[in-house]
Formats: structure tokens, sequence, C-alpha cells
């Protein structure tokens, strides 16, 4: 079955490649598509921005789509840096910027003040079928300095409390294991069967 990621990110589609092969899926993705615009994420939570991704472009191309949405969320913040987690510090999008933005927001907040969570949202779409919605979180504390080179994004600011280390202080495959990416995927695994069996008919 044709199954086309909704992403022009060459690591995201590699990713979700090596997941969803084996299952027997021919995977393309917007690489393939360099005459198709991007969809502008307006939506005001990481579903809805998932889901324009992956519906708009089902529709456009008549196919089954895939699209993610992520981000960081601190409640004190009332959710920021939540959908602009890319571009909290504007654009163009820059790591170190949005890192010095979030924690010069938490200078006089302690304990579990500075508790945040990562969460990412994955939608599969085709064009006439309510669509299967799947979330995966991560909960963590922002710290007061960065630690660790692994990663991207917030991840050397973001603790992963259980091992007492910033998510740039796990190796990759660590953190692949516990992420909030992993348990969205974890759960797009368990519900895809039963969605796609219901695609069938
Ligand atoms: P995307 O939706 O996966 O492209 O993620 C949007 C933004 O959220 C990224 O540019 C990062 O700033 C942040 N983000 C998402 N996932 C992670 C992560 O695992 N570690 C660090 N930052 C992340």
């Amino acid at each position: 079955m044709k199954l086309l990621i909704a992403s022009h990110n060459k690591g995201k589609v590699a990713e979700f490649e090596k997941l969803l092969k084996p299952k027997g899926f021919d995977i393309t993705s917007l690489i393939d598509y360099p005459e198709l615009d991007e969809v502008e994420e307006t939506g005001k939570t990481f579903e809805e921005n998932a889901r324009l991704k992956a519906e708009t472009i089902a529709k456009e191309l008549n196919c089954l789509c895939l699209s993610d949405d992520s981000g960081l969320s601190v409640p004190i913040l009332d959710g920021e840096p939540g959908v602009f987690s890319a571009r909290y510090a504007g654009e163009p999008s820059n790591d170190q910027k949005n890192i010095d933005k979030l924690l010069s927001k938490l200078e006089g907040y302690h304990g579990e003040d500075r508790a945040a969570f990562f969460s990412t949202c994955i939608v599969l779409a085709y064009p006439g079928r309510d669509s299967l919605v799947v979330e995966g979180r991560v909960d963590g504390l922002i710290a007061y300095e960065e630690h660790g080179d692994n990663g991207f994004g917030y991840d050397p600011i973001f603790i992963y409390e259980l091992e007492n280390k910033t998510f740039a202080e796990l190796t990759s495959e660590r953190k692949n294991q516990i992420s909030h990416r992993a348990k969205a995927v974890m759960n797009l695994m368990n519900e895809m069967p039963e969605w796609l069996e219901e695609f069938k008919r």
C-alpha cells in the first residue's frame, strides 16, 4: 500500500520509512513533489496542524497520507512555546535563540513551576474518511542552563527526571525509546491495523 509522508524533512521521512516499510508500506514524501507548496501551520494545537497537513495533501494527491506535529509546552507560561516551538524567537527558526528566550521567561521560577512536556500528534488521512489521530507525550523539567550535545531543538534544557539527565545527555537510542515521538509511533502501530481494516471495506 502506498503511503505519503507530508514532510520535506529528510530526517523525519527516513525515520517514518524505517518504521513503516517493514509493515509493507511503499513510502513516498513531499520530497518527491517539489512542485507542491508547504501547507502552512496555522492551527492552534498540534492536532490541528497535523490534520491540516495530512488532510490537505491526502485530498490534493488523492492518497493515504501521514503527518505529524510536535513541540514543547510549559504550563506556567500558558503552554508556550507550544505550536510556535520551532519559531518561538522568530523566523528563521533558531534553536539557540529559542532556548535563550525560554530560559529568560522562566527566570524566577523554581521546582514544579519549571514543569514542561514534549508532545507529538500523528494524523493518518485518506479523502472521504475520518482520520486516525494518535498522540505521545513525555514530561520533564526545564533546566536552568544547557547540558549535553546530542539531539536538537530544546533537548539541552529538557530534563528527563527518571534519569536526571537532559534529552541532550541521552544517547539517540535511549531518547528514541522514551520520547514523545516514540510513544506516538507506538500508538500508531497499535491503532493502525484496525483503522486499515475498515479502510479496506
Ligand atoms: P516538529 O513538528 O517535529 O518539526 O517540531 C517542531 C519544533 O518543536 C522543533 O523545531 C523543536 O523546536 C521542537 N521539538 C519537537 N520535538 C523535539 C525534540 O524531540 N527535542 C527537542 N525539540 C523538539
